[in-house]
């Protein structure tokens, strides 16, 4: 799991308005949020957190990419002291 999930959002209670505190991944894996304030549980609409989730495979791809590119780097670099 990307440590992407565990990054915060906030959004707006559609009920009584006020700040959610929410993880990346209550919005593409619970798709719900409960509200602190008022307790009333909003819903995350499917096809746009698909979408997001899709995003989300994406980016961990692309990080892999990045770190298999970085460790070939460092395997034909010569490493010198300056
Ligand atoms: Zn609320």
């Amino acid at each position: 799991m990307p440590s992407y999930d565990n990054e915060t959002q906030e959004i707006l209670c559609p009920n009584c308005n006020k700040k959610i505190v929410l993880r990346n991944s209550d919005i593409y894996l619970k798709r719900e949020v409960r509200c602190k304030w008022c307790n009333s549980v909003s819903k995350f609409d499917v096809p746009s957190t698909t979408n997001f989730r899709h995003a989300v495979e994406n980016l961990a791809k692309a990080e892999k990419i990045l770190d298999l590119a970085i460790q070939k780097v460092l395997e034909k670099a010569e490493i010198k002291p300056k």
